[in-house]
């Protein structure tokens, strides 16, 4: 059956960029129909919403939503539910999307990109699993109170129910299924009740379903200083909202370079999420000068988690390994003095890797 894509181009190099990737869809002749709604600035602008109905509308019915990139300059004094990120966080919460995949992937032709050491990073390929819809960033109570005598309390609460754990372990161990089969569960047990319950459910679930999958626990300080010290170790890591943000952050600069970093989001059903962790660069904005290939790695992430289709996910990432084998390159991946191609023009490499 045909599947169908939706396209949030968004603002920025998000146009640039998604402009790229439907080109590298359209080489692929999977047969799938597309469209393309606003988010973020560019829907604000249009309809006064960062998230119109009908675009929440078009990816709840799509087999995958593609998103570039929202934000820039125009729309930051805004008032909070007037910014191009509501749009963001928005389709989000809308869609249930519980589940964070953050790949850290080293291209053996960008090694040198990476500031840490090329025989540490070498063939370095993990999947951070970060929980996404709980966790401190939404526990109650929150907020700052006054409590007199000049002083002030801030609150945030990490909290986290069986099922919320649950659903996103079992998400991770069914993708270790599909890798290197070891999962690591990241949490702070020795400090934290809700830590202490993470391991307890993680470990729980898998004696139930997943015993052929490795399970090991670490707590997140000594996984943060084990990303740099040696993080081939990893296969499969799964942690909350707030250790996932930080260290999907730092496993993410272990590559080098933003313009090639996809994610995916993924909940229970249908909907799912898959866009660039970069932003919308507005220094470089309609330029023609930024990396498609974080956006054109999404489709691929999306060929395989959403539309069926992992011998094209694999095809197209062929494709862009061979292409920068090739010594393509677009300004931010390129070493000093190198010479560089334009968005359009490395969109057009992979096209021609995948003709050829
Ligand atoms: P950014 O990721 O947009 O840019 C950081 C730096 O990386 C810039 O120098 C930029 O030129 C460069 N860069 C980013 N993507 C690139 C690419 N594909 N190719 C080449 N260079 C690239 O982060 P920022 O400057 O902190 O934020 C700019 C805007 O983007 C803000 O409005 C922010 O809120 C928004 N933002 C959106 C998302 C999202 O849509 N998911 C994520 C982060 C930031």
């Amino acid at each position: 059956m045909s599947k169908h894509i939706v396209f949030l181009p968004g603002d920025g190099i998000g146009p640039e960029v998604t402009a790229a990737t439907i080109k590298v869809l359209d080489a692929l002749k999977l047969g799938f129909t597309y469209e393309q709604k606003l988010v973020g600035g560019a829907a604000i602008d249009a309809t006064g919403s960062p998230l119109p109905a009908d675009t929440l509308e078009a990816c709840r019915q799509a087999d995958a939503t593609i998103l570039a990139c929202v934000g820039g300059p125009k729309w930051a004094h805004a008032a909070y539910d007037k910014r191009p990120e509501a749009g963001l966080l928005g389709l989000r919460k809308e869609l249930d999307l519980f589940a964070n995949l953050r790949p850290a992937i080293v291209f053996d032709a960008l090694i040198d990109a990476s500031t840490l050491k090329p025989e540490v990073v070498r063939g370095l390929d993990i999947l951070i699993v970060r929980e996404l819809t709980g966790g401190v960033y939404f526990g109650t109570p929150r907020g700052i109170t006054d409590i007199g005598n000049c002083e002030r309390r801030g609150v945030n609460t990490q909290v986290y129910t069986t099922s919320e754990i649950r659903r996103v372990a079992a998400r991770a161990f069914e993708l270790a299924r599909k890798r290197g089969r070891k999962v690591c569960s990241v949490e702070k047990a020795n400090v934290m009740e809700s830590g202490l319950l993470w391991r307890e459910e993680v470990t729980k679930l898998h004696a139930e379903k997943y015993t052929d999958v490795e399970l090991s626990h670490m707590y997140a300080d000594n996984c943060a200083m084990q990303l740099l010290r040696n993080p081939s170790q990893f296969d499969v890591i799964v942690t909350d909202n707030l250790f996932g943000d930080i260290l999907s952050d730092a496993a993410a600069m272990l590559t080098g370079s933003l313009g090639m970093l996809p994610s995916a989001s993924l909940g229970a059903g249908k909907p799912s999420l898959y866009e660039p962790v970069h932003g919308s660069a507005p220094d470089i904005a309609g330029q023609n000068k930024a990396n498609p290939l974080a956006m054109i790695l999404s489709l691929a992430m999306a060929l395989r988690y959403s539309l069926d289709r992992p011998d094209a996910a694999d095809t197209l990432e062929n494709a862009v390994k061979q292409v920068l084998t090739d010594g393509v390159r677009t300004a931010d991946i390129t070493a000093k003095g190198q010479a560089f191609v334009s968005t359009s023009a490395m969109g057009d490499a992979v096209v021609a890797r995948l003709n050829g």
